[in-house]
């Protein structure tokens, strides 16, 4: 007989249904037409409608299934009365029917934190850059990112009428990660990804000292790391505080599922345990291939600027 599916992986199946839900939302917000806009700690620190439908959806989905796991969501909402209409109860039947990494076999839910980003690149969805814009949900086991979904709810929106629009990237450490191509970055071009938004002179500073052939600078972090796993870019550089742990959960267990590296301009990993500080204090520096090139070349100074 079949022994019932881990909990990791019934875990995963579910975030896959309920951030398909959540692009649904998120679509759907857009096309409505109301925005409903609401400054946060100031004007490039947005929050939508979207963000907070999408954040009451994910949390209340999660938490009924799995009520002794940690969920920590960007937004700060009750997720009790959520109305029905924003609960997903799914999941995707091709994600329970893979074995779980053996090492995560075990887990039970009290030991696991989820960290939900609902709507990543709020100031680009906000302009209409709509490929911009990822859902979050990354799941952490003892401090560390062990898996992610990203889904693109506008992936494809310019490629015209016909083509699927969204798509749901996946990935579990030592399984690998699925939903689209991996490619590598061309060789020997140095390829930086960075902020469009929330620049300063250190940021550049630190782009500069690198000497990039192209720096291609988008919003999102989930949207930074979908452009070094298809090979869009070789390095995301972002010396600067404003991204928190639900940033990066899930692109980290994504890029870490398909060899790549993620860690703060200093070299330092990121620890997602239910007590950490939010904030990334100390920027972020990931790569697909070729980690230590980059790491090499940050000057002292600019890591000097940043401290965790
Ligand atoms: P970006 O690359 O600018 O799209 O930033 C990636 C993520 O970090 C997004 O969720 C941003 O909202 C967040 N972020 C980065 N910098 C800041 C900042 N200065 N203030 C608020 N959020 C920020
Ligand atoms: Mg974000
Ligand atoms: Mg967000």
């Amino acid at each position: 007989s079949m022994a019932s599916p881990a909990l990791l992986m019934r875990v995963v199946a579910s975030a896959y249904s309920v951030a398909e839900k959540a692009a649904t939302i998120v679509r759907n917000v857009m096309s409505a037409g109301d925005l409903g806009i609401v400054e946060k700690a100031g004007p490039n620190d947005l929050q939508t409608k979207a963000d907070r439908l999408v954040q009451m959806s994910i949390c209340a989905s999660l938490a009924r299934k799995f009520p002794k796991v940690t969920i920590i969501g960007e937004e700060e909402l009750p997720t009790d009365n959520v109305t029905e209409d924003l609960i997903e109860d799914g999941h995707c039947e091709e994600i329970l029917k893979k074995p779980c990494p053996a090492q995560y076999t075990g887990i039970k839910e009290e030991e696991l934190v989820i960290w939900v980003d609902p709507l990543d690149g709020t100031k680009e969805y906000t302009e209409g850059l709509l490929d911009h814009v990822t859902v979050l949900i990354g799941i952490a086991y003892g401090g560390k990112a062990i898996a992610g979904v990203i889904n693109q709810p506008y992936y494809n929106y310019e490629a015209g009428a016909n083509a699927v629009l969204g798509r749901t990237i996946w990935g579990v450490l030592g399984m690998g990660a699925f939903g689209f191509q991996l490619a590598e970055a061309p060789a020997g071009k140095h390829i930086v990804v960075t902020t469009r938004s929330h620049s300063s002179a250190l940021v550049n500073e630190c782009i500069t000292a690198l000497n990039p052939d192209h720096v291609i600078r988008v919003g999102g972090a989930g949207n930074k790391i979908i452009q070094l796993i298809e090979g869009k870019a070789s390095a995301y550089v972002f010396a600067s505080p404003g991204c928190k742990k639900w940033d990066t959960c899930a692109p980290e267990a994504i890029l870490h599922a398909v060899g790549g590296k993620i860690t703060d301009i200093r070299g330092n990993s990121f620890q997602y345990n239910k007590e950490v500080k939010h904030m990334n204090s100390a920027g972020v520096l990931a790569t697909l291939r070729n980690y230590d090139y980059y790491a090499s070349r940050i000057p002292n100074t600019v890591k000097e600027s940043l401290v965790p």
